[in-house]
């Protein structure tokens, strides 16, 4: 239903890797689709067919301003032929910021609730209420995050089945992509998720997604090879540091890597630190997922400099 990309593999050569005698390849999922990007092609993916199949019009979903899961959704829907509602979190800034602005020019009808009324996003009550007041719509929950996402990451995790690895590592936000990765994923590899969040509840979401998957699809998932990094989030989600800020602009100009500040940058950020460390044995390949999210990286751009 969406178009897609194939994508490359790029090797980094650098010097700390070098060092470590450790093979980094990262595969640059963010170039599958112009504006569906890395992992929230595979998220959408199946919920799409899921909307269509019990004949909705709408998606509704939600997100935070700068959100790659409204953008995503908005440019899933106009691809698709859906109309499309996102719930925004906090009051409306105008101008709009270039994440909003895209996704109203897809068509997506933007609605603003304050932060205290988004926390109630998947509350029963709620859902009832936008159901009265905008009508039928096939809901997707923040972040993209449900069974039919974990569904098309396993897919995804399949797609690239025939890399060869040690190590898997990639950025977590709801989990859900890391869950389609752990369920997809042959037991003999590490997977490693760098938490984009401060906390510790994102294995306890991992959890939850993997068992509502297990009940969706009757399988049972048998892989306890991974776990989440928590001390990477360089103050939280969102937050950005000037070294990191620095680190990001390095990747781009000596090793044309594109990243982005609030995943995939700390989640490079995390391997080149685990690696200096000795986390990672000697000889060994880690595959990085470039899982996207490059649309709102231009808003830090400018940050520091
Ligand atoms: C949304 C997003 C993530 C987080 O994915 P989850 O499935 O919510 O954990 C990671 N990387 C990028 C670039 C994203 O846009």
């Amino acid at each position: 239903m969406l178009t897609y990309q194939l994508t490359p593999v790029q090797e980094l050569l650098h010097p700390i890797l070098q060092e470590a005698d450790i093979r980094l390849i990262i595969k640059r999922e963010d170039l599958n689709h112009p504006f569906i990007s890395g992992n929230k092609w595979w998220k959408l993916r199946y919920n799409l067919e899921e909307a269509k199949r019990t004949k909705q019009k709408t998606l509704l979903t939600f997100g935070g301003a700068f959100s790659n899961h409204i953008y995503a959704t908005a440019a899933a829907a106009r691809e698709a032929g859906f109309k499309s509602i996102g719930i925004i979190r906090g009051e409306e800034v105008l101008p709009l910021n270039p994440t909003l602005r895209f996704a109203s020019e897809c068509g997506m009808n933007l609605y603003f609730v304050s932060r205290e009324e988004y926390r109630k996003k998947s509350e029963t009550p709620f859902i009832e209420k936008l159901h009265n007041e905008l009508g039928e719509f096939y809901l997707i929950p923040e972040g993209g995050s449900n069974a039919l996402a974990v569904k098309g990451c396993v897919e995804f995790a399949q797609s690239i089945s025939s890399l060869s690895f040690d190590y898997l590592c990639l950025a977590a936000g709801t989990g859900g992509t890391l869950a389609g990765i752990i369920a997809g994923t042959n037991q003999a590899k590490q997977i490693i998720g760098v938490s984009a969040l401060k906390g510790n509840f994102l294995e306890a979401e991992v959890e939850k997604l993997l068992k509502e998957y297990e009940a969706a699809n009757e399988v049972s998932i048998r892989n306890n090879h991974w776990k989440i990094l928590h001390n990477y989030h360089h103050g939280g989600y969102a937050k950005v540091t000037r070294e990191l800020m620095a680190f990001i602009a390095e990747m781009k100009s000596i090793y044309s890597l594109p990243l982005d500040p609030i995943y995939t940058g700390k989640v490079l950020w995390a391997i080149l630190e685990e690696a200096k460390r000795g986390a990672f044995e000697k000889g060994s390949t880690i595959l990085m997922i470039h899982s996207g999210g490059l649309q709102g990286a231009s808003t830090y751009e400018n940050l520091y400099t």
